[in-house]
Order: structure tokens, then C-alpha cells, then sequence
């Protein structure tokens, strides 16, 4: 065997894991190969080295080490809900150690008033400190490993643990393969990089790693690590950008002519913000170049985005192109669709929706006008990018509310020319920059940071369930001044049904408590057609009803700026990013607008935090930035099926230092040596063929 190939044998041939252990390692940890294994790393360490005393048990400690006697043990409890308990005494005082599971085992090993060394996290039982499922071990046993100081602790699997692969028997394997490894572990990193940065080299920051010697020596090996796994994201994402940049020609819109001219003068309803203008800047400079334009902007909710996407596909028009634009719902594509339709009157622009309820006949007669190029704006969901859905010549694409829409719908966009449009991607869930730098790595990002002038800020409570007949009171002076009001209610998910039913209640109770005729009542939800939820919306625009009540169909894009009051039910089961998108609902208008939070009193503590930080605060970046905090990158909407964040060892949130540094170098040695030709940089250019054999899907992202 080639000596690089070490690394890539299949994992059931390392000694200690066989064909059956293996199949569990695949299934449950994604583990194929060494180089797999290599890179399932320790979740924590412990000193075990260290001895506590019974008496400086604190709730701070996470493990513990402890050495004493074992004076009484006794089984308590009926048959089936049995629990061992022992008392383990040394000179400064008495703990408890429970077992419910195993516990024929545990008896027939413990003697009493023997010295033993046990090992475990105390828990609070009764206002006394335990020890539930401690390791146990005789002190004159020979099979402690007290030569390691910091003992890994690995992730794992009921299903793993039932093959013996617990965290102790994946040590043990880790430590097989590391034996067999030594000296076959490739430097990834050039030698001015680890010069640079006084990185050990890659084999003893893996050794390290999983067995470290000290504390400072596992300190340089994760940082090591780490550097290195988002070295390489950098790397690929911008490969990616020079590749389209180097490649990829785009449409050149060199003139701005009587479409964006006209708008601007006779149509523009007010002053573009200054960070609008920005913007429009930036694109500008992007369509004109000859390149291809991969833009994200993004935007708070109401910053006003659909008039920069409008004014850019105005350009396109301005140079013999069409454009399109594309919503994530329904509702969003026709309330584009009207907008724009109005913005745009008297240009001489046409414009045309099409969604998946588009008549056959209505859409045969669109598709001819779109091949012909005789429709400038196509507006609609992703029935845009059905296959026959064709353009005459395409040069713009604008994909409003980007987190709903998948890499592959993205790039399916790309083949509707034979130069493939320019691309602007919308979004208004704030992304925290360390996020963007990876998520979007090889987009360019422009911001809107400024919201248009007159907006007051919107002012959000939180009351509990009881003080319904006082928010019902708020509501009904509020209505009376003119202004209406959003109710909107959770998909819980479990059911459609059941879900209908809560949404049906509330709407009952609501209408009992807003009767006709003084008040009308609109409703919508995902299991109405079309054309009744079209209709309650219209009626609902024109001032026919004064509320709303509705599910979260509601929460993306809809502008209604004279409703200024917004009412959350159940709002404790409502992700911090759904709360802020359905906050900005409201708050369009020069009025002052209202945000109600309702809940129960039974509330988690993160539920808490997020109702907290609602009320705290409007900025979508501080509401990112704490939602990133409370769930983790992983749950961010989008970010799953970039496969981006599957992270090894590197945390986006606590190690973005080392992002940007890494982003930095990054750029710096691709601007030296784009094509990764220069010999120094060999290992780098070795590590990537690895990386894009291993994950081909990873260069889909665009
Ligand atoms: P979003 O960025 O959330 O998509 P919209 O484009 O829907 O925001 O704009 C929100 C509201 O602000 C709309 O009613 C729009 O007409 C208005 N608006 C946009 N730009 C300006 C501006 N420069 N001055 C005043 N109002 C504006
Ligand atoms: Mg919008």
C-alpha cells in the first residue's frame, strides 16, 4: 500500500473494529475511512491526574475525580424501578452513588471498604450532591491509564455504545489507528503558512489531539485544527469566485437608458435612501463590468429591497435584456407583482406573473411572449424555473427572500441562458458576518443599513394569556383611529388538522370579540385555494377588513403599510428570525406600530430569552447574532443544505478570529498564486484535490 493511502482504508480494517463495528461507525457517524475517524475528535477533556475531595464537590465541576471507600450499598426500589445506591466516604466526607441500570454488575464488583478510584459528573438530588452511573475502579486494579493527563472523551451512540464503542472503546481505536498512522499523516499547510503563523506540524496536532500530553500542547493543536478546516472552506469558496470571475463571461449593461431614466424622474414615489443608493452603486459597477454579478443584499425587513431589485432589472431592460423575479409564496409573487405593475406604469414596461396557479391557456400565451421578448418582467415562484418556462434572452434573475430557495433551484436559474444572467439574491434574515463570510463566502455582499426616514421604532410587549381582554381593549382603539391589525398563530407541525383547529378558535374567538358590523375579520392559511387567499388578502389591502388572522404564510415580504399592529399568539413556539420577518409586517407606515407578544406562563428559559430580546431590541443584526447564540449554526434556516457548516472541530461563533485570519491568508495566497502552480504551495493545492474528491457536491454553492 502507497503510503498516503494509509488514510483512506476503509475503517473495518483498523484492528479493534472489524465488518460489524464498522457498519455502526458508517451509519451513525458518517465514519468510512482512518482519515474519517482522524477527524471525529474529543468533545472534552478530563484531567486525570487530579483527585477531589468529597468535600470540594461543587455544581461547577463537570467531572470529577474521586478516591475513597465504599462503607454501604444497598438496592432500593420495586423490582422494576430498582436503583443502587452506595456511600463512598473519604477523610473529608460522604457522597451517594446511584445506578439504576447494570446494577447486578456494579454488586458483584464492588467489596466493601476496599479503595477505589470513581469517576463522574455530580448531579443535585434532594439539595445533596450524587453521582448517577459513575466509572468505577479498584485502586489496585491494573488497568487505569493514569500516564495520560487529559483523558479525550469522544462523542457517541446508544448504538455505538451497544458495540462496545463508547467513549473509552473509541479512544482505544483511536489510538490503534494512530499507531498505524504515524509518520502516513500529510502536512496540509505551506511551510510560510506554518512559519507564518507558528503552527505545529499537522501529525503532532493530531496526535495531540486525541492524546494530549498537556494543556498547552492541546491548545496549539486545536488552534492548529481549526485554522486549518476553515483555511479550507476560504479556499474553496473563493476558488469558486475567481473560477466564475476567470471563466464565466456575463452580459455587459453598459447603458442606462429610457426605462430607469423615466422611472426615476416621473415615477419614483420618494428620495432612494442613501444606503439604497449605495447599493445600486455597487450593482452597477457589477452588471457593467462584463463579469458575471453574483450579489447577496441584504436588507433589514422594510429597508426597501423590491425598489432596488426593481431599479436593477430596469437596467437590463435599459439594455435589450429581460429579468425576472422570484418569490418564495404566492402571496409574495402577486404583491410583487402589483407593486411593481404600479411603479412601473406609463414606461411602457410589461410585466407578467406566473405562479403555479397560472391558467393553462394564461400560461401558453406568456410562455410565447416570453420567448419572443416582448415581456420585459416575469414575476412569480418557482414555477419560473420549471423546464419550459423559456426567455428570449434572460439577463437578470433577482431571488427575493433567498433562505427559501436551495442551491440546485439557484442553479437551475443559471441555464435559462447560454451566458448565464446576472444574479441578485435578497434576503432579510440578517446573517452575522462570520456566518456570511462562510455561508456566502463567494458572493459579493452589499448592505442596506439604513431604513427609509419616518419610521418610528416599533414598540413590542409581551403580556401573558390572562391580559387578553386588555391587548382586545389596545386593539379596538387602534382601530378605531384607522389603523388594522395582524393575528398570527403557529404551524405547530404535528398535525394539519390540529393546527387548522387552533387557527379556527382563535378566529372565533377574534370575531366574537370584533363582531360585525362594526368590524370584518380576513383570514388566511396554507390550506385555503388560491383565489379565496388572494381575495381575503385583496380585502384586506383595500381596507375591507380591519384584521387579519392568519398562519405564517403571512411572515415573509407582505407590505401593507396602514397595518401598524401585530399580534403574536403562542409566540414562545416561534424561532427569534420568524419573530423578527413577522415584526417587520408591521411598522411600514409613518404610524406608530405595536408588536404583542402572547404566551402562557409555563415558558423554557429559552423561550424567555427570546421574548426578552424581542422586546429589548428592533436591529435584525443583534436578533441574528443572539439567535445564532441559542441554537447553533446548524439550525440556521438555509445553512443545513449548504453542508458548509458541518464543521469538525472550528465553532463560527467562538472562533471567528481564526476565520478571518484564515479568510485573509487565504485571499493572500490566491492572489499570489491563483492557480496554486508555486511549489510551496503544493501540500495546499494535495489537500484540496483530497477535499473536492470527498465532497464533489460542496462546489455546487453559488
Ligand atoms: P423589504 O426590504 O422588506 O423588501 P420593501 O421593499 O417591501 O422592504 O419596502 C418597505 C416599504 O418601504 C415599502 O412600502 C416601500 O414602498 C417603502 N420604501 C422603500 N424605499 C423607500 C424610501 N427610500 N423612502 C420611503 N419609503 C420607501
Ligand atoms: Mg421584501
Amino acid at each position: 500500500m502507497k503510503p498516503v493511502d494509509i488514510l483512506e482504508t476503509s475503517i473495518e480494517y483498523l484492528k479493534g473494529v472489524g465488518p460489524a463495528r464498522a457498519a455502526v461507525l458508517k451509519k451513525e457517524l458518517g465514519i468510512f475511512t482512518f482519515n474519517n475517524l482522524l477527524h471525529h475528535f474529543p468533545f472534552r477533556y478530563v484531567d486525570r491526574s487530579k483527585f477531589y475531595k468529597i468535600s470540594e464537590i461543587n455544581s461547577d465541576a463537570l467531572y470529577v475525580q474521586l478516591k475513597g471507600k465504599i462503607i454501604h450499598f444497598q438496592k432500593i426500589g420495586k423490582p422494576r424501578s430498582e436503583r443502587l445506591i452506595a456511600i463512598l466516604q473519604d477523610d473529608t466526607g460522604e457522597t451517594e452513588l446511584v445506578w439504576f441500570k447494570g446494577i447486578k454488575w456494579i454488586i458483584d464488583k464492588i467489596i466493601l471498604n476496599d479503595e477505589y478510584i470513581v469517576f463522574g459528573k455530580p448531579a443535585i438530588f434532594n439539595n445533596k450532591y450524587n453521582f448517577p452511573h459513575p466509572e468505577i475502579e479498584a485502586v489496585s486494579s491494573e488497568n487505569i491509564d493514569l500516564g495520560e493527563q487529559l483523558q479525550p472523551f469522544y462523542p457517541s451512540t446508544e448504538k455505538l455504545k451497544a458495540k462496545g464503542l463508547d467513549s473509552k472503546g473509541l479512544s482505544k481505536i483511536m489510538r490503534n489507528l494512530l499507531v498505524q498512522a504515524k509518520g502516513f499523516i500529510p502536512e496540509t499547510l505551506s511551510v510560510p503558512i506554518l512559519d507564518r503563523m507558528r503552527f505545529i506540524p499537522r501529525e503532532e496536532a493530531m496526535i495531540s489531539v486525541h492524546f494530549p500530553p498537556d494543556e498547552d500542547i492541546l491548545d496549539k493543536a486545536r488552534i492548529r485544527l481549526k485554522f486549518e478546516e476553515l483555511f479550507f472552506i476560504q479556499i474553496r469558496l473563493l476558488k469558486l469566485k475567481l473560477l466564475r470571475t476567470e471563466k464565466i463571461k456575463g452580459h455587459k449593461f453598459s447603458i442606462v437608458g429610457s426605462f430607469l431614466n423615466n422611472f426615476y424622474k416621473n415615477n419614483l414615489p420618494f428620495e432612494l435612501t442613501n444606503a439604497q443608493k449605495k447599493v445600486i452603486r455597487e450593482i452597477r459597477a457589477d452588471i457593467g463590468s462584463g463579469k458575471q454579478m453574483n450579489r447577496l443584499l441584504q436588507g433589514d425587513v422594510g429597508s426597501g429591497k423590491t425598489l432596488v431589485a426593481l431599479m436593477s432589472m430596469l437596467i437590463a431592460l435599459d439594455n435589450g435584456f429581460q429579468a425576472c423575479l422570484m418569490a418564495p409564496t404566492e402571496i409574495l409573487a402577486s404583491q410583487h407583482f402589483n407593486t411593481i405593475s404600479r411603479m412601473v406604469e406609463g414606461l411602457g414596461v410589461q410585466v407578467d406573473l406566473l405562479t403555479g396557479s397560472t391558467k393553462a391557456k394564461q400560461r401558453r400565451e406568456l410562455h410565447k411572449l416570453l420567448q419572443s421578448g416582448e415581456l420585459h418582467i416575469l414575476i412569480g415562484t418557482h414555477a419560473l424555473i420549471e423546464e419550459n418556462v423559456r426567455f428570449g434572452n434572460l439577463g437578470l434573475v433577482v431571488i427575493d427572500e433567498q433562505h427559501r430557495f436551495g442551491v440546485e433551484q439557484r442553479a437551475k436559474l443559471w441555464k435559462k441562458n447560454v451566458i448565464p444572467p446576472h444574479v441578485l439574491v435578497m434576503t432579510a434574515t440578517p446573517i452575522p458576518r462570520t456566518l456570511a463570510m462562510t455561508l456566502y463566502g463567494d458572493l459579493d455582499i452589499s448592505v442596506i443599513d439604513e431604513l427609509p426616514p419616518g419610521r418610528k421604532t416599533i414598540k413590542t410587549v409581551h403580556y401573558f394569556d390572562k391580559d387578553r381582554l386588555k391587548v382586545f381593549g389596545f386593539l379596538k382603539k387602534q382601530i378605531a383611529t384607522g389603523r388594522q391589525v395582524y393575528f398570527v398563530y403557529p404551524l405547530i407541525n404535528e398535525s394539519e388538522k390540529l393546527d387548522l383547529k387552533f387557527l379556527m378558535d382563535g378566529f372565533e374567538g377574534i370575531t366574537r370579540e370584533f363582531p360585525l358590523p362594526d368590524y370584518a375579520v380576513s383570514m388566511v392559511h396554507g390550506q385555503l385555494h388560491v383565489k379565496d387567499k388572494d381575495f381575503e388578502m385583496q380585502r384586506f389591502i383595500k381596507g375591507e377588513t380591519q384584521i387579519m388572522v392568519a398562519t405564517t404564510v403571512i411572515e415573509v415580504g407582505v407590505d401593507i403599510p396602514n397595518a401598524s399592529v401585530m399580534v403574536i399568539e403562542n409566540a414562545e413556539r416561534f424561532g427569534l428570525s420568524q419573530l423578527h420577518q413577522l415584526r417587520g409586517r408591521v411598522g411600514r407606515g409613518a404610524d406608530q406600530s405595536y408588536c404583542i407578544l402572547m404566551t402562557g406562563y409555563k415558558l423554557t428559559g429559552e423561550a424567555r430569552q427570546r421574548l426578552q430580546t424581542m422586546v429589548r431590541t428592533t436591529d435584525g443584526f443583534e436578533i441574528a447574532e443572539v439567535d445564532l447564540k441559542l441554537r447553533g449554526p446548524g439550525d440556521l434556516q438555509g445553512t443545513q443544505q449548504s453542508g458548509i457548516l458541518d464543521l469538525k472541530i472550528a465553532d463560527i461563533i467562538k472562533d471567528e478570529k481564526i476565520l478571518k485570519v484564515s479568510r485573509d491568508i487565504a485571499s493572500g495566497l490566491l492572489s499570489e498564486d491563483p492557480h496554486l502552480e508555486l511549489a510551496k504551495n503544493l501540500p495546499v493545492l494535495k489537500q484540496l484535490h483530497f477535499l473536492n474528491k470527498n465532497k464533489p457536491n460542496w462546489s455546487l454553492i453559488s
